[in-house]
């Protein structure tokens, strides 16, 4: 039975790499509503959906992963966060997008980090990814190789109702993979197609791709949409604006609306609420936060 909206983690019984599949229709199209993503945004969004997944699925503590991208040209935010129990929410913000734009002309100038937070307990991690012209895919493959010194082989896949991937990563130790063999598995992974992730992600996918090897797989984890945003937090935002200018809007529209950029959710504020917002907040409108 295919797997929809999960993760598959799996070993290679001979070989010391490791590797995670992934699927997601209805997180994916989540991700997209509220949002006029245009088609080659979209694309590359759920590039970055899979991957964040695919990243974070081997998380062994509390916390998550940020895959952030800001650039100079028409795609100026990305930003995907998937936490080690899988909740992603991710969005793009872009200007119009020229007919057959590639890659590297959607990103030019990019400035491109991967985070790992451990919580509270740590100090998070911050890696600089740096950006191949090609795709989303063959950056975060050279940022793993070069940069973490994690071989590894990556590709993803997207489109408007699902996206997904696959992700194979050289184990340390005292076995190393032959360097034959880990191109095989390079091409191998190559093959994927489209049509076969869109289906589900299945052990026996990962089998039938893998034909000549032993792949031993490991149990489904479920991938959801989940955003952490919330009334509080929405509250500190108003807060940090200060009560003038919150005032200022609610005087124009008669209320104060703050959407969500993830999730779309939007809050309202009347005078009521400002005036509770504001109740007993030490600082006055006009002083600004250091
Ligand atoms: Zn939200």
């Amino acid at each position: 039975m295919p797997i929809k909206d999960a993760v598959i983690p799996f070993v290679f019984d001979a070989l010391p790499v490791r590797g995670a599949l992934v699927q997601m229709d209805v997180t994916w199209q989540r991700m997209q509503e509220g949002h006029q993503y245009d088609g080659s945004v979209a694309e590359i969004l759920g590039h970055a959906t899979a991957a964040a997944a695919l990243i974070a699925q081997s998380l062994k503590f509390d916390g998550s992963v940020t895959l952030q991208l800001s650039s100079d040209g028409p795609i100026s935010l990305l930003v995907m966060q998937c936490t080690d129990k899988l909740d992603l929410r991710g969005m793009a913000i872009s200007q119009s997008i020229a007919e057959g734009a590639t890659f590297a002309e959607m990103v030019s100038g990019a400035r491109c980090a991967v985070t790992i937070d451990a919580g509270a307990m740590e100090r998070p991690y911050q890696g600089i990814v740096e950006i191949s012209p090609e795709s989303l895919a063959g950056s975060l493959e050279n940022y793993f190789t070069r940069s973490v010194q994690v071989p590894s082989h990556l590709k993803l896949d997207s489109c408007a109702t699902h996206c997904g991937g696959i992700l194979l990563q050289q184990m340390p130790g005292e076995k190393s993979v032959s360097e034959d063999d880990w191109r095989r598995l390079g091409i191998l992974i190559a093959t994927l197609r489209s049509e076969e992730l869109a289906a589900g992600a299945t052990p026996d996918l990962l089998r039938k791709l893998f034909a000549e090897d032993d792949v031993r797989v490991f149990g489904a984890r479920s991938v959801r949409f989940s955003c952490r945003c919330s009334q509080e937090k929405v509250e500190e935002v108003l807060r940090f604006l200060g009560e003038a200018e919150t005032r200022q809007a609610l005087k124009e529209k008669g209320q104060v609306d703050v959407t969500c950029e993830y999730c779309g959710r939007v809050r309202t504020f009347d005078t009521v609420d400002v005036s509770r917002v504001f109740a007993g907040h030490v600082l006055a409108g006009t002083e600004s936060i250091h």
